[in-house]
C-alpha cells in the first residue's frame, strides 16, 4: 500500500525502476524523470519486428532475431538469441509452424515468459491448409495485407497486455498502420490487375505466395513446398520445365531468403528445350530487405514484390512502386 501511494501518478515500470535504482535512503523527490523505460520486445521474423516497432513507437525497444535473407523455416536459435529472449518483456513469434526449428524452445519459454504467436491472430477460416501436414496451415500470411492486418491487431494486443499504460499510443499507431496497409492492398489490386490473363502464373523458389495468389488472382507454383525444408527433386524440376514450355511461361522469380539453385536449374532445363525463361526479379518472400531501407519495412517489401511481379509479367505498375520509393531494379 505504502509504495502505491508514494508512486501514484508514476508508471509502474518507472516506479519499479526507481525502486531498484534507489533502494534505501535516496529521497524519492530526486527520482529521475518519470518517462518509462522502453519495454524489451524480441521478435523472430523481420516482418513481426517491423510491426512491433511501428506500433510500439518509443515505448518499445525491438530486437529481431532474423535479418535479411534469413530463412525462418530452417532457423535455429543461437546462444545470444536465447539470452535476448529470456531477458525480454515480450517475445513475439509467428507460429503456424513457420519457425519449425524454434517450436520446442518457444513452448518451453512460454511457461516462463510472455510469449505470443502473433501469426495465429488470423482467424482460422481465412487460413489455407498446409499441403504436407494435416491440421496445419500455410504460415505466409504477411503476403496479403488484409490478412496481415489481423496480425497487426495481434501485435497491438500483445503490447497492451505487456504494457497496459501504452494502450492509447499502441492503438493510435495501429490505426495509422492499418490505413497504410489498406492503401498498399488497393495499390496491389490495381497494379496486379494490369497483368494479362495469359501471364497470371507466378513461379517462385518455394510456396510462399499462395495467399498472394488467392488475393490477386494468380496461379502460384513453388519449386519447393510451403517449407524450404523439403528438397525439390530432379523429377519436380523436370515436371516444372514441362509446365513452363507447355504454358509458355517466360519469367520465374528468385527469393531473397532461398537459394536460387532450383530456379536456375529450371531456366537451364527450359533453355535445353528451346524455351527461353528469364528471372523476373528477386522477391522478398520470408524476410524483408536491409534495415534502414524502404524494402527493409513490411510496406516496402510488399510494394517491391507487387511492383516487380506486375512489371515482369507484362503489367503496368509504376517503376518505383506505390510511393515512388523503391530502389531502382535490383
Ligand atoms: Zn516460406
Amino acid at each position: 500500500m505504502g509504495k502505491r501511494a508514494i508512486f501514484s501518478g508514476v508508471t509502474r515500470r518507472a516506479a519499479l525502476a526507481a525502486a531498484v535504482a534507489l533502494p534505501f535512503a535516496a529521497p524519492l523527490a530526486a527520482a529521475p524523470a518519470l518517462a518509462a523505460e522502453p519495454i524489451k520486445v524480441v521478435a523472430t521474423t523481420s516482418m513481426i519486428a517491423d510491426a512491433a516497432r511501428v506500433i510500439g513507437g518509443e515505448r518499445v525497444e525491438v530486437t529481431a532475431l532474423m535479418g535479411p535473407g534469413v530463412d525462418p523455416h530452417a532457423y535455429r536459435q543461437t546462444r545470444s538469441d536465447i539470452v535476448a529472449m529470456t531477458r525480454a518483456d515480450l517475445v513475439l513469434w509467428h507460429g503456424l509452424y513457420l519457425e519449425a526449428q524454434l517450436e520446442e524452445f518457444m513452448h518451453g519459454l512460454a511457461e516462463k515468459r510472455r510469449v505470443v504467436a502473433v501469426g495465429e491472430s488470423v482467424p482460422a477460416d481465412l487460413l489455407m491448409a498446409h499441403d504436407d501436414y494435416e491440421n496445419r496451415y500455410d504460415p505466409h500470411v504477411w503476403m496479403d495485407p488484409d490478412l496481415w492486418s489481423h496480425v497487426l491487431h495481434g501485435v497491438r494486443d500483445a503490447l497492451v497486455e505487456a504494457d497496459p499504460e501504452g494502450e492509447a499510443v499502441y492503438s493510435a499507431n495501429t490505426a495509422a498502420y492499418l490505413e497504410e496497409a489498406a492503401a498498399l492492398g488497393s495499390y496491389a489490386r490495381g497494379a496486379l490487375a494490369t497483368v494479362p490473363d495469359t501471364r497470371r502464373a507466378l513461379v517462385t523458389a518455394h510456396d510462399a505466395f499462395r495467399y498472394f495468389g488467392r488475393a490477386y488472382g494468380f496461379e502460384v507454383i513453388g519449386i519447393q513446398g510451403i517449407s524450404t525444408e523439403s528438397e525439390a527433386g530432379l523429377k519436380r524440376i523436370e515436371e516444372l520445365v514441362d509446365l513452363l514450355v507447355e504454358r509458355g511461361i517466360t519469367a520465374v522469380f528468385v527469393e531473397s531468403s532461398v537459394s536460387d539453385r532450383n530456379v536456375r536449374a529450371l531456366i537451364e532445363g527450359a533453355a535445353a528445350r528451346g524455351h527461353e525463361v528469364a528471372i523476373g526479379g528477386e522477391l522478398y518472400s520470408d524476410a524483408m530487405g536491409k534495415p534502414g531501407t524502404y524494402e527493409g519495412t513490411w510496406l516496402g517489401m510488399i510494394d517491391h514484390n507487387v511492383t516487380t511481379i506486375s512489371r515482369a509479367l507484362g503489367g503496368a505498375a509504376p517503376e518505383r512502386g506505390r510511393l515512388g520509393r523503391l530502389s531502382s531494379e535490383s
